[in-house]
């Protein structure tokens, strides 16, 4: 019923993805009960369809760590996240990208925590050093601003 995907090839995480707000806090106790380590929430994106409302449930719950791919991410959003220490996602990839311009200036101005991810979905989608930086450069940041994972 809902599409789970690993975000990280480090720890065990999930990515709660195109869950209705109303049902998200529930997911997320129920995903944090089965032992996930990590939690992302798939954000509100320029490329999908993702129930408006979503980034803002996401920040609201202290147990997600990563907010991936947050799209236009209001200014108000941006102040939660830095409130609850959640990561907005600089993502690697193709389309989740478009706003990342707008993620890296809204978080700044915020102060919220960014990292950098690929988004892996094929072994082709890992990060070379020099992907990573003109991804970073791109969005108009440098290595120093964002923390990096896969
Ligand atoms: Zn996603």
């Amino acid at each position: 019923m809902f599409d789970f995907h690993t975000h990280s090839i480090f720890r065990d995480g999930v990515e709660i993805t195109h869950v209705p707000t109303e049902k998200m806090w529930k997911m997320i106790t129920k995903v944090k009960d089965l032992g996930a380590e990590l939690v992302v929430v798939h954000g509100e994106t320029l490329v999908e369809p993702v129930e408006s409302g979503t980034n803002k449930a996401a920040l609201n719950n202290p147990q997600v760590d990563i907010l991936a791919h947050p799209g236009l991410i209001s200014a108000e959003e941006a102040e939660l996240a830095k409130e609850n220490g959640v990561y907005l996602e600089i993502s690697a990839r193709h389309g989740h990208y478009l706003s990342n311009g707008h993620v890296a200036r809204i978080s700044r101005k915020a102060g919220a925590k960014l990292l950098l991810n690929s988004d892996l979905h094929a072994p082709g989608d890992f990060l070379t050093e020099e992907f990573a930086h003109s991804i970073l450069a791109g969005a108009g940041l440098d290595h120093e601003e964002v923390k990096r994972i896969r």
